[in-house]
């Protein structure tokens, strides 16, 4: 019936173009990143288990790529949310200098391309 393969195709171009926006970042890239930090990215944590963290936030236009997602803490993770990267930093006493260093550093650092 062709009304059900318009929505068919409908279904799977909508689904390449969420997952497209959303996983840019692959394990390969992820466990890059991992070990480049060595630890959160934001309190030097090491006890457990990473969350991927977007710098720039999904709600204000950040995705989930090489350049934009750092290794953090559960606590890190949820404490930042939404807010802008600095800010937060700065409200939480973290060494905003030392993390945008080694943000930089690691970006530069990482082999993979976007
Ligand atoms: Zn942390």
């Amino acid at each position: 019936m062709p009304g059900i393969s318009r929505k068919k195709r409908y279904d799977r171009r909508r689904r390449t173009r969420v997952a497209s926006r959303v996983n840019d970042l692959t394990d390969v890239q992820w466990t890059e990143l991992v070990s480049a930090w060595g630890s959160c990215a934001y309190c030097d944590g090491t006890d457990t288990q990473f969350q991927k963290d977007c710098v720039q936030p999904i709600s204000r236009g950040g995705r989930y790529t090489f350049r934009n997602v750092v290794p953090a803490c559960r606590s890190c993770n949820a404490s930042k949310c939404n807010f802008e990267v600095t800010s937060w930093l700065r409200r939480k006493r973290y060494d905003e200098k030392r993390f945008l260093e080694r943000f930089v550093s690691i970006n530069i650092g990482g082999t993979t391309e976007e």
